[in-house]
């Protein structure tokens, strides 16, 4: 297959002047981390699995750093269960890099209010080739929250019992598990609120999402 046609060597203007502006803000603050990562390597403390949603970027919002956060991001922030089928698993193997490799000490899922993955689901939206597949992931949160239907709040009970399964499928993945037995790993989950700013953080005993003080 020729590629030629569809390639543009020329990026869209607005990712240059970005650029630019990184070379010269972010970047010489940022020279001798970058520098010590180069030769190092990366060794993050924190693994987070959050959405594709442009509004919803982990660096941003945990105002983290080069190297400070490891990032898996797909439809729906979602965790598939342990699946050793020989089939592709992109989040699978960023989980087992994560923990396995960088030894990760905290994993975080980030879920978020808004969510188009979410949305597209409850109301059996478009799903092509691979989102459909994938956000029939979805299934077993939104069979327990079904009674809730027709509430007000449905999509963030979605968005969130979504992301409570999630956190579940991950102690299906046995190196996730015996990290966590080791007290070598913990699962957070956290969720964001896309027009408020707010984090929220998942309460253990309670099961509820607790918001984070602002300072
Ligand atoms: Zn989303």
């Amino acid at each position: 297959m020729n590629l030629k046609p569809s390639i543009d060597a020329n990026l869209p203007q607005h990712l240059y002047d970005g650029y630019r502006a990184f070379r010269a803000g972010r970047l010489p603050t940022e020279q001798s981390r970058y520098r010590e990562l180069a030769e190092r390597g990366q060794s993050p403390q924190t693994m987070v699995v959050g959405c594709c949603d442009s509004r919803v970027s982990p660096e941003v919002i945990f105002d983290a750093g080069p190297g400070e956060l490891f990032v898996v991001r797909n439809v729906a922030n979602l965790v598939p269960p342990y699946s050793p089928d020989g089939l592709y698993h992109g989040v699978s193997a960023a989980l087992e890099y994560g923990v396995t490799v960088l030894r990760v000490k905290h994993l975080v899922v980030l879920g978020h209010a808004r969510c188009g993955g979410i949305q597209a689901f409850a109301s059996n939206g478009p799903t092509g080739d691979f989102i459909g597949k994938w956000i029939s992931l979805l299934g077993p949160a939104a069979a327990s929250v079904e009674a809730h239907k027709q509430d007000d709040d449905y999509l963030k009970r979605l968005e969130q019992t979504s992301l409570q399964r999630s956190l579940e499928n991950l102690t299906t993945f046995p190196f996730i598990r015996g990290a966590c037995d080791r007290n070598a790993l913990a699962l957070f989950g956290a969720y964001f609120d896309v027009a408020t700013g707010e984090l929220s953080v998942l309460e253990r005993d309670s099961g509820r999402f607790v918001t984070v003080a602002r300072d």
